[in-house]
């Protein structure tokens, strides 16, 4: 496969309206190819050319990362859970059947764009630089088979917040993301070309989102589109456990981190709708918010379950917001990295 520049000139706008919308200048490219990854290289942003025999077109080995490099105060530049990333990426490949990606080609590919791109940052506050590091199977071949090479990629795109308003959940109760013993563990593209279907169809009833449901029964929350799920009850915070259908978000794991910090007791644990429902029915203020590196932190303002709708409490006060509001002061240097989530990479 080569590349060939871009057939328009790629746009570094800081104003995004849709999220990741707009590339950066470059990408780093790095190819498998006789059982070992070469170590890549950076070129401006543009097109791939690729044979239509390409076996990613045909059988879905395409895997991904999504994470976030923010301007802090001072102005440096810090990529967040780098290595956590890097190690849920080579988890992803290997439930793919891909080879896993050495660690030197990943910080070279991060490195590259971040020193290269930083200046697309925006400005503003809720600014950060998208990066999507991913790799697909490039053999050219139309029977089914494990790919013998493969393309990783970094590209990167400016983004500003994303899901401001509070979301309106269509608890799901029918179609299924992901099942014991399946991929969703597994950050490939297969699971969300199995999501958009159910997703549009909540989309035509008026909702803005899915709440997966547990495959067996649909009597458990998993997770949301592109986000693992909590709830605030009290000083409590419950998320359900990350097992092989729920995917291990490092924006769960940082919310589960600082919490404790915010006067919260943790709970990881299965949520059953009905809990949701009672709780909720009974007057209760609960919270229940979507976590992941696009949104942070994303209210759900409403869920409704089999037809019926449940408000959901998104005050100015909520405690989601706090949690929020903590993890971008450690992103933006603001409050003290105590985790060593941050990689500072000092573009040049
Ligand atoms: C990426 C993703 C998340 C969130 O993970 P983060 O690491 O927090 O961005 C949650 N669920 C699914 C299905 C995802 O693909």
């Amino acid at each position: 496969m080569q590349t060939t520049p871009p057939t328009a000139p790629a746009q570094n706008s800081t104003t995004t309206r849709t999220f990741g919308g707009t590339p950066t200048d470059h990408m780093f490219v790095a190819q498998y190819a006789e059982e070992k990854w070469d170590n890549g290289s950076t070129v401006p942003f543009g097109n791939l050319t690729m044979s239509p025999f390409a076996l990613c077109l045909h059988y879905g080995q395409t895997v991904f990362e999504g994470m976030k490099a923010y301007r802090q105060a001072d102005g440096s530049v810090v990529l967040f859970r780098s290595a956590d990333h890097f190690n849920r990426f080579n988890r992803s490949l290997e439930r793919m059947a891909m080879p896993p990606i050495p660690r030197e080609v990943w910080d070279k590919g991060l490195a590259d764009i971040v020193e290269l791109d930083h200046t697309a940052i925006p400005e503003e506050a809720d600014g950060s630089l998208y990066i999507r590091p991913f790799a697909f199977a490039t053999e050219e071949r139309l029977g089914v088979k494990v790919s013998e090479e493969y393309h990783f990629m970094v590209v990167a795109s400016p983004v500003r917040s994303y899901y401001a308003n509070p979301l309106n959940v269509k608890i799901e109760r029918h179609f299924t993301r992901a099942a014991k013993g399946g991929t969703g563990y597994a950050k490939c593209g297969g699971n969300y070309g199995g999501s958009l279907h159910p997703t549009r169809l909540a989309r035509q009833e008026g909702f803005d989102q899915i709440v997966w449901t547990d495959a067996r029964d649909h009597a458990y929350i998993e997770e949301s589109g592109t986000m693992n799920v909590a709830v605030v009850r009290g000083s409590t915070l419950i998320t359900p456990p990350t097992t092989d259908t729920v995917l291990d978000g490092m924006t769960r794991r940082s919310v589960i981190a600082v919490a404790p910090e915010l006067g919260l007791t943790v709970e990881e644990r299965p949520i059953a709708v009905q809990e949701l429902v009672d709780w909720i029915s009974a007057g209760e203020r609960v919270e229940f918010f979507g976590c992941g590196t696009a949104a942070v932190i994303a209210p759900i303002g409403s869920i409704s379950v089999d037809g019926t709708r449940l408000e959901c409490y998104h005050g100015a006060d909520a405690t989601m917001f706090a949690i929020k509001q903590k993890l971008s002061d450690i992103c933006r240097g603001l409050s003290p990295d105590t985790f060593g989530w941050l990689t500072a990479m000092n573009p040049r």
